[in-house]
C-alpha cells in the first residue's frame, strides 16, 4: 500500500525539492562516523537491479526507494545502500543518515557519502533534472558537514576491481556544479589568486 502522506520536505527551491525520507527507512546496524572522517562521495544509479524508470509521481519514487531498500535488505546491507538518491522528477531524497556509512562503494564506505541516481545511466542521455537533483542532495550534504565536499567520483571510478557501469553516463563534475549553482554560498570559494608580481614598485 502507497504511503498516505510524502515525507518531509526539507528544501522546495526553484522547482526542486528535498525530502526526508530516513525515518522510512531504518539503518538495522548502524556505523556511526564523525563529519571529520567523511572525505568524498561517490555517485551511483539504481539501474542494475531495477526495472527503468516511468513515472515520476512520489507515490512511485517511494515505491523504488522501498525496492532499493528491501533489496540491500536481502542482500544482507543492513540499511539503506546510499545516503540519497535523486529521481527524473527532480525530488531528491535523504535515506540515510550522513553520520551513518552506507553501504555503495567496497573498501571506502567509512568514508564516503553515497547519493544515487533513480534509473539506469550505462548510456542513455541524461535528464538535465536527474542533474538538479544529484546536486540538490550534494548540497545538502555540504551544509550538514559544513563543508563542501568536492571530491565527488562516480562508483566505478572509486572501485575500479568492481568491474561496473555504475553510472557510465553521470558527469560527477556536472553534479558539482549543479550543486553550487542551487546553494552557492555552501560551495568552495575560488583558490586565492596569487599575489601579482609588483614589478617596478619600491
Ligand atoms: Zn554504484
Amino acid at each position: 500500500m502507497p504511503d498516505a502522506n510524502p515525507p518531509l520536505p526539507l528544501i522546495c527551491a526553484s522547482g526542486v525539492a528535498l525530502w526526508d525520507a530516513r525515518a522510512l527507512f531504518p539503518d538495522t546496524a548502524p556505523r556511526r562516523r564523525s563529519r571529520d572522517a567523511i572525505t568524498g562521495v561517490a555517485i551511483h544509479h539504481d539501474g542494475t537491479f531495477l526495472p527503468p524508470l516511468e513515472t515520476t509521481n512520489w507515490h512511485a519514487e517511494l515505491a523504488r526507494l522501498r525496492a532499493i531498500y528491501n533489496h540491500a535488505l536481502a542482500q544482507g546491507w543492513l540499511r539503506f545502500p546510499y545516503h540519497a538518491v535523486g529521481f527524473q522528477s527532480g525530488r531528491a531524497y535523504l535515506t540515510l543518515d550522513i553520520l551513518h556509512s552506507g553501504s555503495h562503494v567496497a573498501g571506502h564506505n567509512h568514508h564516503l557519502a553515497g547519493i544515487a541516481a533513480a534509473g539506469d545511466y550505462t548510456q542513455q542521455q541524461i535528464p538535465p533534472s536527474i542533474y538538479l537533483a544529484l546536486g540538490t542532495a550534494l548540497a545538502f550534504l555540504w551544509g550538514a558537514l559544513e563543508r563542501p565536499l568536492t571530491d565527488v567520483r562516480q562508483h566505478k571510478v572509486w572501485d575500479p576491481a568492481a568491474n561496473t557501469a555504475c553510472p557510465d553516463s553521470i558527469a560527477p563534475g556536472v553534479v558539482t556544479a549543479a550543486a553550487d549553482h542551487l546553494f552557492p554560498d555552501t560551495a568552495p570559494g575560488p583558490a586565492s589568486p596569487p599575489a601579482p608580481a609588483r614589478a617596478g614598485s619600491q
